[in-house]
């Protein structure tokens, strides 16, 4: 009904946005910067900048998208904020029209409201929150009451027009402006005035209620600086900022839709042009949180290290953790937009970042717990081998050759991953025990453990001896190892922040303990620095990505400026996910 009608163009409108756009249609990513980007951020800059104009067939050329800050709350926004979004923008790749701030517009934004004022549309009000609570709770009772055909002067009669209506509604124009201009003087108190618009009360949707336009607020802004003590409020401004920069389609999230109504009335108040509005449902992914404010107190309770901590759904988290843009947009795209409210699997993610580092990472050995392995008849079995010894030439990936090869060398010492031992023989187990020997990977011989050498408890190494010989059992299992000169380094695991698929409202209780695990002295083949020329660690800084056989797939860390644990000049790798469905945590 009424809705529709405010959300028309008059053809005059209509007309003079054809004329400005012309062929052109116009989205906008308006994130508030009151914390980092975000998975969901990912999928609304995906349909924003790729997807709805798949949708609507709009060719290449005829694709704009404005990157939009949404700062309109001074108290929890900031430039860092600002500053990681437009990082985090640029590195999912996309190419904004321009990159806009709503709060440059807080002049034009106050000007549009004297003008409801004048218009006797908008007034100044002096209620309290407590008062303006049991107006809404007053109108939304006697909208019920109405809805199911009861007398709303019985189920919730008015105590006092003061309430309802209010007092402040029906008060001149010039009392209004001259109440806004001292507001905006700085002439009152927080809280104690604010500017509302004239809506209706007699409305099904309380976002009809008399809206508050204006707050006064003494916080400076992030962008706008100290000129302002009174700051429009969202609604207000978002309708307004998508008409002036000429949006064609202002597209936001389900909890949204009933905001449509007050979006289109206030357009329609000024006589301003009205975007076509689309609403699709919130990104959810399992087992984490998607909502900058929960994100916010992860990071102040430390149970992560930071908003770029690799285990946070962040944009900044997912990038050091390995996922790059191909893998996001990926599974943006496979997700799509829907109107169905939905929890995506963070399965989908893995499969999705497998697909893609498969055929694309290097690999190499690993030992994420060493074992050290003396090979007790090396020199003997050294001489049996070719012309080039114990040295082997390894494909950098199985199924791409134009990745080229690297060669790693068997040494008389090895480290073998603390995975592939056991001390006690088990049926089950397919690797090295004291009385079942194992394959070698490259190698192809057995490896036969002779003895433990023990430290305490501790094992401190093993006595094993080579078997080439023709007749040796097949073994049920290879096993990679680390040469004598591998590469100590860290590697962190990662497992699901929290325990359940979906945290509930207690979801700080909810939190995995186990969603970092550290191995502070793994061992790499040393090949690894070869594929990278360097052997400083900043040559690492591009997201190298590494298969680790049989472990997974790694990638450098890019930053450790938030951890503690990081030793000087070692290298750190995370893993991004593990080869298989099934190991993961
Ligand atoms: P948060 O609760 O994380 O602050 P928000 O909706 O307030 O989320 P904004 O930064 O204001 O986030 O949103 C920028 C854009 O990204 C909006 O259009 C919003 O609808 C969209 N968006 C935010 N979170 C998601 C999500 N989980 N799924 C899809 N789109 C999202
Ligand atoms: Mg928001
Ligand atoms: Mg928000």
């Amino acid at each position: 009904g009424r809705e529709l009608e405010w959300a028309v163009n008059t053809p005059e409108l209509a007309a003079e946005h054809a004329s400005i756009n012309s062929n052109i249609i116009r989205t906008r990513f308006p994130p508030e910067p009151n914390g980092y980007l975000h998975f969901g951020h990912a999928q609304s800059m995906n349909m924003n900048f790729a997807l709805s104009f798949e949708k609507l067939g709009v060719p290449m050329e005829n694709r704009r998208t404005i990157f939009r800050f949404d700062d309109t709350n001074p108290d929890a926004e900031s430039p860092e904020y600002i500053d990681s979004m437009k990082r985090d923008l640029e590195w999912m790749g996309w190419q904004p029209e321009k990159t806009t701030y709503s709060s440059d517009n807080f002049q034009t934004l106050y000007e549009l409201a004297v003008k409801l004022i004048k218009k006797g549309l908008a007034y100044v009000c002096d209620m309290t929150k407590p008062e303006m609570e049991a107006q809404r709770e007053l109108a939304k009772q006697r909208c019920a009451a109405r809805a199911v055909g009861t007398d709303p002067d019985v189920v919730a009669p008015i105590p006092s027009a003061d309430i309802l209506p209010g007092r402040n509604r029906d008060t001149s124009v010039e009392r209004n402006l001259k109440l806004f201009e001292e507001m905006k003087l700085g002439l009152h108190d927080e809280g104690t005035l604010t500017l509302r618009l004239k809506m209706d009360f007699d409305s099904p949707n309380p976002n009809m209620y008399d809206l508050v336009a204006y707050r006064i607020r003494y916080t400076p802004h992030p962008h706008a600086g100290n000129g302002w003590c009174i700051y429009p409020n969202y609604d207000f401004t978002h309708g307004i900022c998508d008409s002036l920069e000429h949006i064609d389609y202002s597209i936001c999230t389900l909890e949204f839709e009933t905001r449509r109504e007050p979006y289109f009335w206030i357009l329609w108040a000024l006589d301003m042009y009205r975007p076509k509005v689309y609403e699709m449902s919130r990104l959810n992914v399992e087992y984490t949180v998607l909502s900058k404010r929960r994100l916010l107190k992860l990071v102040n309770a430390n149970y992560v290290r930071g908003w770029n901590d690799p285990r946070m759904p962040t944009i900044s988290g997912l990038r050091r953790r390995g996922y790059n843009k191909q893998i996001i947009n990926n599974f943006c795209n496979e997700v799509g937009a829907t109107r169905s409210a939905k929890v995506v699997q963070m399965a989908k993610l893995f499969h999705v970042a497998r697909l893609t580092l498969a055929d694309t990472t290097r690999r190499a050995m690993a030992a994420l717990e060493p074992i050290k392995v003396v090979i007790t008849n090396f020199d003997e079995e050294a001489g049996k081998v070719g012309e080039n010894g114990m040295t082997f030439e390894v494909q950098n990936s199985p199924t791409d050759a134009t990745l080229g090869s690297h060669n790693v060398t068997l040494t008389g010492t090895i480290y073998i991953d603390s995975e592939d031992f056991k001390t006690e023989d088990d049926p089950n187990f397919y690797r090295l025990t004291p009385n079942k020997p194992v394959g070698v990977k490259y190698h192809g011989g057995n490896l036969i453990c002779d003895e433990i050498v023990k430290d305490g408890d501790k094992i401190k190494m093993l006595k094993c001896r080579l078997d080439s010989s023709e007749g040796r059992p097949k073994p049920k299992s290879y096993i990679t190892w680390v040469p004598s000169d591998g590469i100590k380094c860290e590697v962190r695991v990662y497992g699901h922040l929290f325990t359940q698929p979906e945290p509930s409202d207690r979801w700080e209780e909810e939190l995995n303990s186990e969603s970092e695990v550290i191995h502070s002295n793994a061992i790499i083949d040393p090949s690894v620095l070869e594929l990278v020329d360097k052997k400083d660690v900043n040559e690492w800084k591009s997201n190298q990505a590494l298969q680790f056989e049989r472990l997974g797939y790694f990638v450098v860390d890019t930053d450790t400026t938030f951890d503690s644990t990081t030793r000087e000049g070692m290298l750190v790798f995370n893993r991004t996910v593990s080869l298989k469905e099934d190991k993961t945590v």
